[in-house]
């Protein structure tokens, strides 16, 4: 904070909050917000009857109870005291923000991205470990779908969706995040919304879920994985560029070096895409970064130029899409350590043949 001249940080809804401190604020009207100051003592400002949730931590930080008739944005702006710079999260609701900046008209806000966003970017052993065993837990869902074991055809896209949604609860998260499932077609829409289609013989079926596994602390670490199957053998063509994607994302895996800009990663498979002529169908960056959010820095994308540090923790998931035919995605988490790129994820990275 003070490298960055902010006088204060003010934290709600959203990651950074249960990331500092384990508590998860929830997403209401009554406001929570934990106010640190560059000095002094952090204070959470919480609803009353909000206070039995929280896991009281007075070395880090102390309380402050609001009742029902208080003004809980008049209380943060008195904690504010003489700052004139304070960063807020990202996430907060902007229905606070507006009434902050109402209450602190000198007061200039920016972003908790700008100085928190840094921090969390490098994961700490405790955090990798984490981020491992939530990979492990997605990979056994995928080694269960590439099996056989998640019954596809005659089957809409919805109902294997929510099957992998229970599947990943039952394998120790906290919550589903997301579970795509894109049939035939539909697999050539990256963030396709599963629907009522009905999953025929002889179809790519692309699938990309994740969720949230509470970690030791209170906060919680994603997952986030992309695997794709054919029900039944594949034609020569699904083969082929299947064989491009793979070679891409192995490629671009190991690309992910301590000191290696992260755009560079997204070049090497962007190249090998491009290279077999499908370049024009790779239409989203290679990867994002990954914590207690889904996507947070650092971005696997041209532009940014920023080398990869020990620590980093991001996804490498470069797609090809053929639209009205099919598409293939391939998604590993990846942590960028001093010995090189350790892959989370280990479930089978070849296009599987599935009797199901
Ligand atoms: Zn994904
Ligand atoms: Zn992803």
């Amino acid at each position: 904070m003070a490298e960055r001249h902010l006088d204060a940080c003010l934290l709600s809804v959203g990651p950074d909050l249960p990331w500092l401190t384990g508590y998860e604020a929830m997403p209401l009207e009554r406001l929570t917000m934990l106010v640190v100051p560059r000095d002094g003592v952090a204070t959470l400002v919480i609803p009353r009857l909000e206070v039995p949730r929280v896991v009281e931590r007075p070395d880090v930080f102390r309380l402050r109870a609001w009742g029902e008739t208080e003004d809980p944005v008049a209380i943060v702006a008195e904690l504010l005291g003489a700052a004139s710079t304070a960063a807020i999260g990202n996430r907060t609701w902007a229905q606070f923000l507006v009434a902050l900046q109402r209450a602190r008209p000198a007061t200039t806000f920016t972003t908790t991205s700008e100085v928190i966003g840094p921090l969390r970017e490098v994961k700490d052993p405790h955090e990798v470990g984490a981020l491992r065993r939530a990979a492990a837990a997605v990979d056994r869902i995928a080694a269960e779908l590439q099996a056989g074991a998640v019954t596809l055809v005659g089957r809409t896209e919805a109902e294997v969706s929510a099957e992998l949604g229970r599947r990943i609860l039952a394998e120790g998260h906290q919550r589903v995040n997301f579970a795509i499932v894109a049939a035939g077609e539909n697999a050539a829409s990256p963030h396709h919304e599963p629907g009522e289609r009905v999953i025929g013989p002889g179809e790519v079926v692309l699938c990309d879920f994740g969720g949230t596994m509470l970690a030791e602390g209170g906060a919680g670490y994603c997952s986030d994985i992309t695997r794709c199957v054919v029900t039944g053998e594949p034609t020569a063509e699904m083969a082929e560029v299947y064989s491009v994607l793979h070679e891409a994302q192995a490629a671009a895996v190991a690309a992910g070096r301590v000191g290696t800009p992260a755009e560079e990663v997204d070049a090497v498979a962007r190249a090998i895409i491009t290279d077999a002529g499908y370049g024009e169908h790779f239409v989203h960056r290679t990867g994002h970064g990954i914590g207690v959010e889904e996507h947070e820095d650092p971005y696997i994308v041209s532009g940014n130029r920023r080398p990869l540090v020990a620590g980093n923790a991001y996804s490498v998931e470069p797609g090809i899409y053929l639209p009205g035919r099919f598409g293939f995605r391939l998604e590993d988490i990846v942590v960028a350590t001093d010995r090189g790129p350790d892959a989370l994820n280990r479930a089978d990275h070849r296009l599987v043949a599935v009797d199901a």
